[in-house]
């Protein structure tokens, strides 16, 4: 096919206050006693109070999630392989989190009816079959991994997601509530991530004008937020969630570029996260994204946020070169990010050289 037909979210509620609504949006979705899993980010564990608005009925379970890494292949089939031997089906699984636990949402509602390791779909269209009734609900907004058809894992060989028309959620509750209060630094590095998909998307060679509106309208809010705010507000927590909403609607028709390419590299060697890492390589992203870097650091100042320096110092030769074959081996963010010419423009003298500066 010529032009990309993709499948996208089912339902969105968005409201401050909506998650209040779940008990509601779940009721016509549930399969006889199969009960709702909700997964929930470790952070809530010694929250009562969150965890006794969470809906619970009959047989349903709170499963809270480490994100202390991000999601691994092994932690998805081990959550699948307790739910399984616990309750045989379920009727559906929520995932309310950051983009962490959204995206384990996703791969183990998956796992529920695809056979095998979900290392085995990590690629593209690789699953075959619809995985049970799923839920996203955001505690922390940027990564757009509530609107995308990717949950990203790291497995035995590789970081990549499990990119399928099955893997968008079938539901998303946004509300802002919900992102109020996180910690400044993650909420920078975390809706940075949003900032960045927009340059990307904006200045990739995919760009069409379905990817574009979206991008400008999201990179406008982030703007908003960032740089004309003098203090974060409820509006700020609405804005927030809705650039997340709309920075992901714009790469879904393009990709991202340099930043997310090197980062991967960053993450799959040393374990660094995906929001904190993306600052991290696009602080030294001038050559690529002028603009958008100046922009960039106009944002870390006003906000006081501290971006990692020197983190690659250590590193021996083999460690440079497996970051650079991870890099690498994400061509279509290069092609995006330098066009169809790329492999002559990034060679791995010049990788190693933005590498060494990080
Ligand atoms: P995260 O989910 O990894 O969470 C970061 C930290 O914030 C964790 O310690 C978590 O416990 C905490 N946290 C979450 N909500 C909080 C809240 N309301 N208050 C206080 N703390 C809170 O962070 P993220 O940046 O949202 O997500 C990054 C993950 O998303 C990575 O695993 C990355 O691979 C993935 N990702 C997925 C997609 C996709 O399309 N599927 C896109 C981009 C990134
Ligand atoms: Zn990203």
């Amino acid at each position: 096919m010529k032009f990309r037909n993709f499948k996208m979210v089912d339902y969105v509620v968005f409201g401050r206050g909506a998650f209040d609504q779940l008990d509601e949006i779940l009721a016509p979705r549930r399969k006889g006693d199969a009960p709702m899993i909700f997964f929930t980010d470790h952070f809530f564990q010694d929250k009562p109070a969150f965890a006794a608005r969470i809906p619970l009925r009959g047989k349903d379970k709170i499963v809270y999630i480490d994100v202390t890494d991000e999601p691994k292949t092994k932690y998805v089939d081990k959550v699948r392989d307790e739910l399984k031997a616990e309750f045989g089906e379920v009727s559906g699984i929520i995932g309310i989190g950051g983009g962490s636990v959204m995206d384990m949402a996703k791969a183990v509602a998956l796992m529920m009816t695809n056979p095998g390791s979900s290392a085995d779909y990590q690629g593209w269209d690789l699953v075959k079959v619809a995985g049970v009734y799923k839920v996203g609900i955001p505690t922390l907004s940027g990564t757009g991994a509530e609107v995308s058809r990717t949950c990203v894992l790291t497995g035995p060989t590789r970081k990549l997601g499990m990119n399928s028309d099955f893997t968008p959620f079938d539901q998303i509750v946004l509300d802002p509530d919900l992102i109020k209060g996180a910690p400044v630094n993650q909420q920078f590095y975390t809706a940075m991530d949003c900032y960045i998909h927009c340059i990307e998307s904006l200045q990739g060679t995919y760009l069409n004008a379905f990817s574009r509106s979206y991008g400008e309208e999201a990179l406008r809010l982030c703007q908003e937020i960032f740089l004309h705010k003098d203090k974060w507000d409820d509006d700020a927590d609405e804005k927030l969630m809705m650039a997340s909403y709309a920075g992901g609607m714009s790469i879904a028709y393009s990709q991202v570029g340099v930043a997310h390419a090197v980062s991967y590299g960053l993450s799959y060697l040393l374990g660094t996260k995906h929001g904190i890492g993306n600052c991290i390589v696009f602080d030294k992203l001038e050559e690529y994204y002028p603009e958008g870097v100046k922009e960039f650091k106009q944002m870390v100042k006003k906000h006081n946020i501290e971006i990692p320096q020197h983190i690659t110092k250590d590193l021996t030769d083999e460690q440079f070169n497996k970051m650079i074959d991870v890099s690498l081996g994400m061509a279509p963010l290069w092609e995006n990010a330098l066009g169809k010419d790329w492999k002559e423009i990034m060679t791995r003298e010049k990788l190693r050289a933005l590498y060494e500066q990080l």
